[in-house]
């Protein structure tokens, strides 16, 4: 058993989105994945995007981290 978190959290400031990334990616080095390279697999991650859907636009990937053991 696992204790989950999920968020997904609009802000109007970079700096609150990049201090929640720096928050996730801290502690991140505690999180665990779930089934790592089998096909029922559940990654933990995290990733920051930018979200122009206010504007009619679709969303851009800045960066994601994934926790993983194997590579
Ligand atoms: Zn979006």
């Amino acid at each position: 058993m696992k204790y989950r978190v999920r968020l997904d959290l609009n802000f109007d400031s970079d700096s609150d989105a990049l201090a929640l990334m720096d928050y996730a990616r801290g502690l991140s080095t505690r999180a665990v994945s779930i089934n790592e390279g089998r096909d029922d697999e559940e990654i933990s991650f995290c990733e920051i995007e930018l979200c122009r859907h206010d504007e009619g636009l679709p969303c851009t990937r800045l960066d994601r981290l994934e926790v993983r053991k194997l590579r």
